[in-house]
C-alpha cells in the first residue's frame, strides 16, 4: 500500500504499487484527444497527492492550480496547462506563496480511476479524484486561489 495516497492493488489486473498504475493511466490519459487534455487532470491529482517534502514548491503550486482551476473555475486540462505557462513567465515567482500541505488521506487514488472502464466513465472517475483531492486540502485553498487570481 502507498502511505501517501492510500493505493492497494485491489484487483489481480492492476498494478502492484501506484508509480505502475499512474504510468497506465497516463498511458490511456495521454492519447485523449485534446482539448480538454485530461491528462493534466491526472497529472496534478497525482502530484498532489504524493507531495513530499523535499519536493519543489513550484510543482507543488503548480499541482494544487491545477486542482482549483479545474474544481472551482471548471477548467479545461488544457487551459491548466497553458495558467502553468503563463505562470511560468512570472518575474515574481520570488515572492509565490510557499503552501505547506499536511500528511492527508485521500478517499480517492489512482486505482479507483484505473478501476473504471475506459471511456466516459474513467474521465468521469478522473474529475471525481480531482475533486475529491482538492476537498481533502482545505488548508491550501486560501493561499491557491489568491496566487491562481492575481496576476
Ligand atoms: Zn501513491
Amino acid at each position: 500500500m502507498c502511505h501517501l495516497c492510500g493505493y492497494q492493488q485491489g484487483l489481480p489486473s492492476l498494478p502492484v504499487s501506484c508509480i505502475d498504475a499512474q504510468f497506465e493511466l497516463c498511458a490511456y490519459t495521454l492519447v485523449q484527444p485534446r482539448p480538454p487534455f485530461i491528462h493534466q487532470l491526472a497529472v496534478d491529482a497525482y502530484a498532489v497527492q504524493h507531495l513530499e517534502e523535499g519536493r519543489s514548491p513550484i510543482s507543488i503550486l503548480f499541482g494544487l492550480m491545477g486542482l482549483f482551476m479545474v474544481v472551482e473555475q471548471g477548467a479545461t486540462g488544457l487551459e491548466v496547462q497553458q495558467a502553468h505557462q503563463r505562470k511560468a513567465k512570472d518575474p515574481g515567482r520570488a515572492n509565490w506563496p510557499k503552501p505547506t500541505v499536511q500528511r492527508h488521506s485521500f478517499p480517492m487514488n489512482v486505482g479507483h480511476v484505473l478501476s473504471a472502464a475506459p471511456g466516459p466513465i474513467r474521465d468521469h472517475a478522473i474529475h471525481r479524484w480531482v475533486e475529491s483531492t482538492w476537498q481533502a486540502l482545505p488548508e491550501a485553498h486560501e493561499v491557491i486561489r489568491h496566487f491562481c487570481l492575481s496576476r
